[in-house]
């Protein structure tokens, strides 16, 4: 048996302040996945020199990779890191689609700030159930909880699905008021995974759907939303892994002024996965191709870092306006 270990022993934050702040400034929190250190780094750093917060996200698969006894951590890691270097920037450690009670207290239990209970597969009373008892447990603890209503199309880790269910603008009320989450992920025409949307050249992705958003908005006024699945299929990097030997189908993801309009509304967190895979991908597809003769793992991982950093950068400072923002945070929670 681990032993317990609460979030702020690892020097982390839950999404309480960052949200509020995210809200009031008419910006998003950035949340990256991650399953290993380089890509932990690439986040880190891309983030402190960009002076963000920051949400560290894995889901359950992620956390079985990097190994549920280690990743905490790593997260402790990362804290270390990000004061070293200069920046005192809130942290915190989410559960990306945590499936079931179980797997949300295993996470909260081992040092988790932030869980995600995604009930969006099950009817709404069995959703607002599930999400509601994960949400006792959390907030005992002082851990935040993200629910879903409505299911996004794509595929991504455990999670995937053929076609989307927006999210109905009637159900955010009860369902908020039920729980008692802290942010509810919603379904607007975001989609998980590198293959989003497949359009003919000439042809425009399909906009998201800022009519659900604003009538959720009306609803559930100043309430912190989600936006999952929002990586914008960077072109560069799928045409870079197409040109070094990989084999990618042509994708397109989410412009980045859609992602920005949303960033100014309500959207206090944007969820970036497949961006971050592609550029380290790229990164390492060209190396290989290049240097067939390179064996040294840092000399392939660590180009692949820094491309993550830019990356990072660039969402943080030009697309979700959360650069500059870490400053004026209580490093403990206050409540
Ligand atoms: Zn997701």
């Amino acid at each position: 048996m681990a032993k317990t270990m609460h979030y702020s022993e690892l020097g982390l934050v839950n999404t309480k302040e960052m949200f509020k702040k995210a809200m009031d400034g008419g910006y998003a929190i950035p949340a990256y996945n991650f399953n290993n250190m380089e890509q932990l780094q690439g986040i880190i750093i891309g983030c402190v020199e960009t002076k963000s917060p920051v949400i560290l996200q894995v889901s359950g698969s992620a956390r079985k990779y990097a190994n549920q006894r280690f990743l905490p951590y790593m997260a402790m890691g990362a804290v270390q890191m990000a004061q070293a270097l200069g920046g005192n920037i809130p942290i915190a450690l989410h559960l990306d689609h945590g499936d079931s009670f179980d797997l949300a207290k295993s996470c909260i239990d081992s040092g988790f700030s932030s869980v995600m209970l995604d009930g969006s597969h099950h009817a709404f009373e069995e959703n607002a159930k599930l999400t509601k008892q994960v949400v006792e447990y959390a907030h005992e603890r002082d851990v935040t909880v993200e629910g879903e209503l409505g299911v996004l199309a794509g595929v991504e880790d455990e999670v995937s699905s053929e076609v989307s269910h927006f999210t109905k603008p009637e159900e955010v009320e009860e369902f908020v008021e039920k729980t008692g989450v802290d942010s509810l992920a919603i379904s607007i025409g975001t989609s998980h995974g590198a293959y989003k949307f497949k359009v003919k050249p000439g042809e425009e992705v399909p906009p998201l759907r800022f009519d659900i958003l604003e009538e959720i908005e009306k609803r559930i006024p100043g309430f912190p939303i989600v936006l999952h699945g929002a990586s914008t299929i960077v072109p560069e990097y799928v045409a870079m892994i197409n040109a070094f030997g990989g084999k990618m189908e042509e994708a397109v993801g989410i412009p980045e002024e859609q992602l920005r309009r949303a960033a100014g509304s309500a959207v206090c967190k944007i969820n970036i996965d497949s961006d971050g895979r592609l550029a380290m991908t790229a990164v390492i597809r060209k190396i290989f191709s290049e240097n067939p003769s390179e064996f040294d793992p840092r000399k392939y991982l660590g180009p692949a870092r820094d491309e993550l950093i830019r990356m990072v950068k660039h969402k943080n400072e030009t697309v979700l306006g959360s650069a500059n923002r870490s400053s004026k945070f209580g490093m403990r929670n206050t409540e």
